[in-house]
């Protein structure tokens, strides 16, 4: 038995996206006449109560042409210590946007509204003033911790205080609202500009989803042709997206609950520690972190070293209960 814990990117198209991809009506997205990304659009908007939308290859993508769109050359950004915009994207604010960066420590990857407004710059002869701020719900780094509406409600009001642009990096943020027992509406308000993965937790093959207002969006459009990201019957992978938001975004809370139940499995082991949140397991070891993975991947349960003694385990719709009480037996008798 294999069991992929490595990522939720990890999941193979479910039947229905199949069939789904198979019947999408087909046009030119570069055109702007592609049927089935119009409607995937669309539905995004609905979702999440914008005004906008584009079809975007990636998450990193959609961050990076977000950050373009709002900000001038030379602008400062800010953006909590790990988050992924500035960890994992290869740099992408210094190179496509252009902005210098500030970062702000958080607990857990959540910061307090008081850290994040010292570490605004005013714009003047000599500073960079800050024009962006990213926020990510859930947190990868904090492992799929969750930020709290009330918390992103107090960000929009520093936000709207200093005239700063508000971006939340949603690669998860259905995550979130399972958590929070919200609707993305509601989360999305408290933000200009809102960027969500299909190819994470819901399961679709390729893509995310950039939404905000429109003038913001026609400049995304741009970057995105810019950068090489315009693509024609996308519909093709629009098809799968719109499945995982229509039918696999209403069931996440299983794979959290199927997190809880792995975590509190492994974490009477000796020498093993497991935390779940939302999606994620963090698991902390006093063995190396690379050779644990390895022995418990010779089992067939695969994983990632997250840190010197930390493994992560993501739970997704192609790991059953079956799978994850096997995954945590491999891992106890492993230690
Ligand atoms: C995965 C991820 C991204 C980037 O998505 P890709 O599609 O892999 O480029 C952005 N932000 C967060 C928080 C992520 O976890």
């Amino acid at each position: 038995m294999i069991v992929d814990l490595r990522s939720d990117t990890v999941t193979k198209p479910t039947a229905e996206m199949w069939e789904a991809m198979r019947a999408a009506a087909l046009g030119d997205d570069v055109l702007g006449d592609d049927p089935t990304v119009m409607e995937l659009e669309r539905v995004s908007c609905e979702l999440l109560g914008k005004d906008a939308a584009v079809f975007v290859p990636s998450g990193t993508m959609g961050n990076q042409i977000a950050l373009a769109s709002a900000t001038e050359r030379g602008d400062c950004a800010l953006f909590e210590e790990e988050a992924h915009m500035l960890y994992y994207e290869v740099g992408g604010p210094g190179v496509i946007a252009q902005v210098t960066t500030r970062t702000c420590p958080s607990v857990n990857g959540i910061m307090s509204p008081a850290e994040i407004e010292k570490r605004i710059q005013v714009t003047s002869l000599h500073t960079p003033g800050t024009t962006f701020i990213g926020i990510e719900n859930t947190h990868n780094r904090a492992g799929g911790a969750v930020v709290p509406l009330d918390l992103l409600e107090s960000y929009r009001d520093i936000a709207d205080r200093h005239g700063i642009w508000l971006h939340l990096d949603g690669a998860r943020m259905f995550n979130a609202c399972a958590d929070l027992d919200c609707e993305p509406a509601a989360m999305a308000g408290s933000f200009d500009s809102v960027n969500f993965c299909l190819s994470k937790a819901l399961g679709a093959p390729v893509g995310s989803v950039l939404c905000g207002p429109a003038p913001f969006i026609q400049r995304a459009r741009r970057w995105r042709k810019r950068l090489g990201g315009g693509m024609r019957q996308a519909g093709l992978l629009a098809a799968a997206g719109l499945v995982g938001l229509r039918s696999v975004r209403p069931r996440l809370g299983e794979d959290h609950q199927r997190a809880v139940r792995f975590a509190a499995a492994i974490a009477g082991a000796p020498g093993l520690d497991a935390q779940a949140q939302t999606n994620f397991v963090m698991i902390d070891t006093r063995r190396a972190a690379s050779e644990l993975c390895a022995k418990v991947g010779e089992r067939g349960v695969l994983c990632m070293a997250f840190g010197p003694h930390r493994i992560r385990c993501v739970f997704h719709y192609d790991v059953n209960d079956e799978q994850a009480a096997f995954a945590a037996q491999v891992f106890r008798e492993s230690v």
